[in-house]
């Protein structure tokens, strides 16, 4: 009787469970049309984030890189990496020979949770001290770097207004981070502080962000590299712009084809995009409310919220998760990797699903089909990510030229020519794509979706690990060796 009992209750349950999830794929659907509103949108506001500071919530930032690696850089380099879920210390030799690094040694480490929030002198102080380590720890017979003193690259993965290729301010913090002092602060001065403070023989050659370390890292592989885009913790892209369509900096540049723009994508926004009520209370819950909605909706420090937040609702308007888990109150209990690892559980019996939501969220006993119904939010979510990367990545080609489309599509025109259509590759890091073989998949696909069955094969996304470490060595190295990006 106890079990008939528990039986109806969960199919009473059941219905309103059943409705929440069709409201909530319905809210999130991102049909082509859809995305291709997306994709107009993200060129309308690039034009206008190129047109005047201030112009969009698409910052469209100044990098002064306008050079990028040949392949020919030579020499010993440090980098730093701060801005993901690790630290990381960089010591990168560069062979001179087309596009060889000959040696790389990294330490790694979780950034401590309390530095994200304390203040700037203890963040660059544990940033200098965990470089001094490394040095120290340095082979006696470790080859100096070019010219004694040690250039260093720094991939510093927040919004930065630069004043040169080494130094700019703090503009805001994202993800995790919020030290109130430092913003509007010199981050390269910050940094030297502390090293000088500590002996440190070092000098910030470049400061940078991490989409531009993987767009270096990129270019130093394949030429035909013109953007980079980033899905880790957080999200972005930036990719080579000519110099004359950056309006707001005319006459900044003197001798260069171009520059490499950082987009700051995350904090773009469109009516276009679909939104849910479960985004609108993330965003109201977040550390930085109305800012990066578009990272909101795509990047990994958020998605696996996205779907607690859904399961909350469920639990709250059902028992189908039995008597109402507390855990499904704690905000980002649930991160992104074992979302991903429900979402891909192919366990007949989805154990590895059960096992998540005894083990993390203390749900214990849920039967078969209320399992399937959170692989389904989990799939709704990452689906709507990646498609929505895909309208991004799409946005930049169409801006410069590279989606098909540049003019020639009009009805009177002949169809574009296969040999006339360039080979486009666009570099790719962070472990949403890397890691998650679905939201790569949901990509891809969507990205075909978009460009058509002509252009598709012409544009690679190239995974390019490591460039927000090895790139920033490889700019560091630029700037001593290296020729211009040249016509764009
Ligand atoms: C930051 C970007 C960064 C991206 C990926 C965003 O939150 O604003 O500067 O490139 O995360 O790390
Ligand atoms: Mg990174």
């Amino acid at each position: 009787a106890m079990m008939v009992g528990r039986r109806a209750r969960r199919w009473r349950g059941w219905s309103r469970v059943v409705r929440v999830l069709e409201e909530f794929e319905e809210s999130c659907a991102t049909p082509v049309g859809r995305l291709r509103q997306v994709v107009d949108a993200m060129v309308v506001e690039m034009h206008a984030g190129l047109a005047s500071e201030g112009g969009s919530k698409l910052k469209m930032l100044l990098t002064y890189v306008d050079t990028l690696p040949t392949g020919n850089e030579e020499g010993i380099y440090y980098a730093l990496d701060l801005g993901g879920t690790n630290f990381r210390v960089l010591r990168v030799k560069l062979g001179g020979q087309p596009s060889a690094v000959i040696g790389c040694e990294i330490d790694e480490q979780p950034i401590p949770e309390q530095l994200m929030t304390s203040t700037s002198e203890e963040l660059f102080d544990y940033i200098a001290a965990t470089l001094k380590d490394f040095v120290d720890r340095e082979n006696e017979t470790s080859e100096p770097s070019r010219g004694g003193g040690r250039e260093l690259g720094f991939t510093f993965s927040f919004p930065v207004k630069q004043t040169s290729l080494s130094s700019g301010t703090l503009i805001r913090w994202t993800k995790r981070f919020s030290i109130e002092d430092m913003v509007g602060r010199d981050v390269s001065q910050s940094l030297q502080q502390e090293m000088s403070l500590k002996g440190l023989n070092m000098r910030v050659s470049a400061l940078i962000n991490d989409t531009v370390g993987t767009l270096a890292l990129g270019r130093y592989h394949d030429e035909d590299t013109v953007a980079a885009v980033i899905i880790g913790t957080g999200t972005n892209a930036c990719y080579l712009e000519r110099a004359d369509a950056i309006i707001k900096c005319q006459g900044l540049f003197s001798n260069s084809g171009g520059m490499v723009v950082n987009m700051e994508w995350g904090n773009f926004w469109s009516s276009h995009l679909p939104r849910t009520k479960f985004d609108v209370d993330l965003d109201a819950d977040s550390q930085n409310p109305n800012d990066q909605g578009f990272e909101k909706m795509i990047s990994g420090m958020y998605l696996g919220d996205i779907v607690r937040r859904v399961m909350l609702q469920m639990s709250q308007e059902s028992d189908v998760f039995g008597p109402a888990s507390s855990k499904l109150h704690e905000p980002f209990i649930l991160r992104t990797p074992l979302m991903a690892a429900m979402h891909e559980d192919d366990s007949p019996d989805l154990r590895e699903v059960a096992r998540i939501l005894r083990d993390i969220l203390e749900i214990p006993d849920v039967p078969l089909n209320v399992r399937k119904l959170v692989v389904k939010v989990c799939d709704v979510v990452t689906c709507r990510a990646a498609r929505l990367v895909a309208a991004g990545i799409v946005g930049i080609l169409k801006k410069i030229g590279r989606d098909g489309s540049g003019g020639i599509t009009s009805a009177k025109m002949k169809p574009l020519r296969q040999d006339r259509i360039k080979r486009t590759v666009v570099a790719i890091e962070g472990g949403l794509y890397t890691n998650y073989t679905m939201f790569r998949e949901y990509l891809n696909e969507a990205m075909e979706q978009i460009l058509g069955e002509d252009i598709t094969p012409h544009v690679i996304i190239k995974i390019t690990e490591d460039g927000s470490g090895i790139g920033a060595a490889l700019l560091a190295a630029s700037r001593a060796s290296s020729s211009a990006v040249g016509a764009l």
